[in-house]
């Protein structure tokens, strides 16, 4: 017996090991292999289910109703690759022996698949296992031929379900079909995670720091970033706690938020507030422009940068937000050099601001605990 559930199936899949390994090349080749199982369990963590560690994967579930804005999966997954790439860096650095496992150590890489479909929660001799085709599609899916149509390294690969479900038009996806016994064709998109790893990483960032803001404000919510940084950008949840204003996508680039990306907010009488996105680092920080078009001339345009940093023992996140604005007039200096802008700013934001913790608390308290336990993934055996 079981419940059926729809949602989220994802595998993060290691490659560049070979099996072929020496007994002591084994050991090392284990070692790493667990450090970096551990890394993308701790990525998944907010968001994911672990479903079950296989070998050099992790297999993963989230029912559909937890993620609203689908996109969040995409960019946990490039977060994660991110924090992959840069922990490979670290080891290779840190490692001198030179047996065959550690000289492989830079060759490393990560693929995710990504489907949604039905799935059946199994108690199985006290353990859990997700059964059903669309489980067994995704298991499939991890041989493919990306690699042999694109040369990627690294990729993820998503079903036209999946983007279906997470509302990401293929546009300029790689796009491909898949043939498998039993089950027939399977249209697939896939993205480059090693160019995406460059941009997130080399773009030119676009940050108002502390030092030349003129206004800066801290919020403390009791949600992990992942979780704090969707209900801070995804317009349906900001509409929630927006205190009378409405929120919509306007535009997005190649599918996607991200710098260029567009939100509308309307509020009071024949106002709206466009932002623009100028940078855009998920779950680190983004920076955006706010111009807000009244019947009046306005002197409240602004850029702005949120930063979220993960506090201590999981007890949450602290959200800095940096402000500064455009036309440097008369009035807004007086504003901001006699501290009036921060104490209206500061009185604006606090209300949506605990209104969005207390609904984040609400939502996360109606949700079984996401991972159940990290502690499977085995010490290398032996010695
Ligand atoms: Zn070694």
């Amino acid at each position: 017996m079981g419940s059926t559930n729809e949602g989220y199936l994802v595998i993060g899949d290691i490659s560049g090991f070979t099996a072929y390994f020496a007994q002591t090349e084994l050991e090392h080749s284990q070692e790493v292999l667990a450090e970096l199982l551990e890394l993308i369990l701790d990525h998944f963590q907010p968001v994911l289910t672990l479903a079950k560690l296989e070998g050099d994967a992790v297999f993963a579930h989230a029912p559909g109703e937890r993620l609203t804005r689908g996109e969040m999966l995409v960019e946990l997954l490039e977060a994660t690759y991110v924090a992959f790439r840069d922990k490979v860096t670290r080891i290779v650095h840190r490692t001198t022996c030179e047996c065959n496992a550690c000289r492989a150590i830079p060759m490393l890489d990560l693929k995710f698949m990504v489907h949604y479909g039905g799935y059946i929660l199994q108690d199985v001799l006290g353990s859990r296992e997700l059964v059903g085709s669309d489980v067994n599609l995704l298991h499939r899916l991890t041989k493919n031929h990306i690699v042999e149509e694109t040369g990627w390294k690294a990729y993820t690969l998503f079903t036209e379900a999946a983007l279906k479900q997470m509302e990401i038009e293929p546009g300029e996806m790689h796009a491909q079909v898949e043939e498998y016994e039993h089950l027939g064709q399977v249209q697939v998109y896939a993205l480059n995670l090693r160019e995406r790893y460059k941009e997130l990483t080399e773009e030119r960032r676009v940050f108002i720091s502390p030092e030349e803001a003129e206004i800066q404000l801290t919020f403390q919510f009791s949600q992990p970033p992942p979780v704090v940084w969707d209900w801070l950008t995804d317009p349906r949840k900001r509409t929630l706690y927006g205190q009378g204003a409405i929120w919509s996508t306007a535009s997005k680039v190649r599918g996607r938020t991200g710098k260029g990306a567009r939100n509308h907010c309307a509020h009071g009488k024949d106002e709206l507030s466009v932002e623009t996105i100028l940078d855009w680092r998920p779950f680190d920080y983004y920076t955006f422009e706010n111009i807000t078009h009244a019947g009046h001339e306005s002197w409240m345009d602004f850029l702005s940068t949120y930063s979220l940093e993960a506090l201590p023992n999981g007890q949450g996140t602290r959200v800095l937000s940096t402000m500064k604005f455009k036309q440097q007039t008369m009035i807004s200096r007086i504003a901001v050099g006699t501290g009036l802008l921060k104490m209206i700013m500061g009185k604006m934001l606090q209300k949506p601001m605990d209104q969005m913790e207390m609904l984040m608390k609400e939502a996360s308290d109606q949700q079984p605990s996401s991972m159940e336990s990290s502690a499977a993934i085995a010490a290398p055996s032996g010695a």
